[in-house]
């Protein structure tokens, strides 16, 4: 469903996706791991065009965007059929966490404010938000906070959902509550990309698992190989540092 060919990105002279090929099938969820540096987060906002890619072609169901020379229609349909969930939750400060919500449905997807209410109210309640319909942000705790992220993310009803390391901003404490609802989630069948450094979660969580370093795949795997078995002397390297 999703076919990242040869994409390539340069910051200046620095070339930090190398050429990377990723297919992605409806359903599955891939976690994306490596050392810092090494392109994750890139690679991710590549897809979306957050960042814009130097060179290749993303292709997202029926969608195929050229990079060298996408049309704004392109990186419009690009961006209506993914959703981003970011480190920092980057949610509306002066909106509620419904607002929050409904913000997308309603500006970008035209919906019809109640349903929009409705269906964002039903979300939250999803990810276990259903009596802080009314709060802002900062009367949220930062996982409290993610899951309005979350619930943003899915009421776009995206094709893919895109994680950029969602529980590296949270004290420890409250990693758990969001692993979970990201778990529940997967569990019914949503096409996710996670960046993370929680090894535990992507073990079993992810139906694939991929390792980059310096701007390329170097071996990806089911968590069984990947963990167990790494082919790769980098990905041993990594795994050994830190697990
Ligand atoms: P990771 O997510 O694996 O930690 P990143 O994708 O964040 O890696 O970064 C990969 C490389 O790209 C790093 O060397 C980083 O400094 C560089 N980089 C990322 N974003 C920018 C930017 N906006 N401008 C310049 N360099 C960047």
């Amino acid at each position: 469903m999703i076919r990242l060919s040869q994409i390539r990105k340069s910051f200046g002279r620095n070339e930090v996706l190398k050429g990377i090929d990723l297919a992605v099938e409806k359903g599955e969820v891939v976690a994306i791991l490596g050392p810092s540096g090494s392109g994750k987060t890139t690679l991710l906002r590549c897809i979306n065009y957050l960042e814009r890619p130097s060179d290749g072609e993303i292709a997202i169901g029926d969608l195929r965007v050229p990079c060298r020379h996408p049309s704004k229609q392109d990186i419009h349909r690009l961006r209506g059929k993914t959703a981003m969930v970011f480190q920092q939750y980057n949610l509306f400060k002066h909106k509620t966490a419904l607002e929050n919500v409904m913000e997308g449905l309603v500006v970008v997807q035209k919906v019809p404010k109640d349903e929009a209410r409705r269906r964002s109210a039903e979300l939250l309640e999803k990810v276990g938000l259903g009596q802080k319909l009314d709060a802002y942000p900062s009367q949220l705790s930062g996982g409290q906070q993610q899951r309005v992220g979350i619930a943003r993310a899915l009421a776009l009803n995206p094709e893919v959902i895109l994680f950029d390391e969602p529980t590296s901003a949270l004290d420890p404490e409250l990693v758990g509550e969001v692993l979970a609802v990201i778990r529940k989630i997967a569990k019914e069948g949503i096409t996710m990309i996670i960046v993370t450094h929680e090894m535990g979660f992507a073990q079993d969580v992810a139906s694939r698992v991929v390792f980059m370093d310096q701007g390329a795949i170097v071996e990806e795997g089911s968590p069984k190989e990947l963990f167990r078995s790494p082919k790769e002397e980098r990905t041993r390297q990594f795994l050994q540092r830190i697990t």
